[in-house]
């Protein structure tokens, strides 16, 4: 099994190069903001939970998380595996994603880091504010309190892997392809 963190700030580009990185090496995405997402638009109680968190910017508590990632990898066993994105975001997280991922024999293999300066962020989330429908990117306070989240909660994720030696860290600003270039070209080192 190969598995993969895609890590970087909200409005890194995660989730576009996600859907490529998945298709070229058939691995399962899992995308919490996406997840969570669809429990909202669904109307399940997890949903209506995660909400309230969402639309403040403010991260939905480890709990919550935890238990919907712990379902998804049970049910996966036989994937060739896992590209997770947006997920782990706190060091509680990686520390729960690594003791699930053992019960399978396996674990993550790399972290990919995508750097982006704060300006280019903020630009990215509120253009994609005006097309995506998601009220968390229409609004600059938002937007900025989900930055903040990531610096006080996220980074610290980073130096946890660092420890074992796990991340890599590429350039996020360039055109779609080129920074899909340098993915991939990191991933075939594993697979
Ligand atoms: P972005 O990375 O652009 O902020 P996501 O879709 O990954 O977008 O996340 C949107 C929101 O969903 C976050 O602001 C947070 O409230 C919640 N969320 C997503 N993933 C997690 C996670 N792993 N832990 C806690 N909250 C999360």
């Amino acid at each position: 099994m190969f598995n993969v963190i895609l890590f970087g700030a909200p409005g890194s580009g995660k989730g576009t190069q996600s859907q490529k990185i998945v298709e070229k090496f058939q691995l399962k995405h899992i995308s919490t903001g996406d997840l969570l997402r669809s429990e909202i638009a669904t109307g399940t109680a997890l949903g209506k939970e995660a909400k309230q968190f969402m639309d403040n910017g403010v991260l939905v508590p480890d709990v919550v998380v935890i238990g919907m990632i712990g379902k998804l990898i049970e049910n996966n066993k036989e994937a060739k595996g896992f590209l997770f994105d947006g997920f782990p975001r706190t060091v509680a997280q990686a520390e729960a994603l690594d003791k699930l991922l053992k019960l399978s024999d396996a674990e993550i293999d790399v972290v990919i880091a995508l750097e982006v300066s704060e300006e280019e962020l903020v630009t990215r989330l509120l253009g994609r504010g005006k097309t995506s429908g998601r009220s968390d990117d229409a609004d600059e306070t938002i937007i900025r309190s989900r930055i903040e989240e990531y610096r006080k909660k996220t980074e610290a994720v980073a130096d946890y892997y660092k420890k074992f030696n796990k991340v890599k860290s590429i350039e996020g600003e360039g055109s779609v392809d080129e920074i899909f270039e340098k993915l991939s070209a990191i991933v075939e080192q594993y697979i």
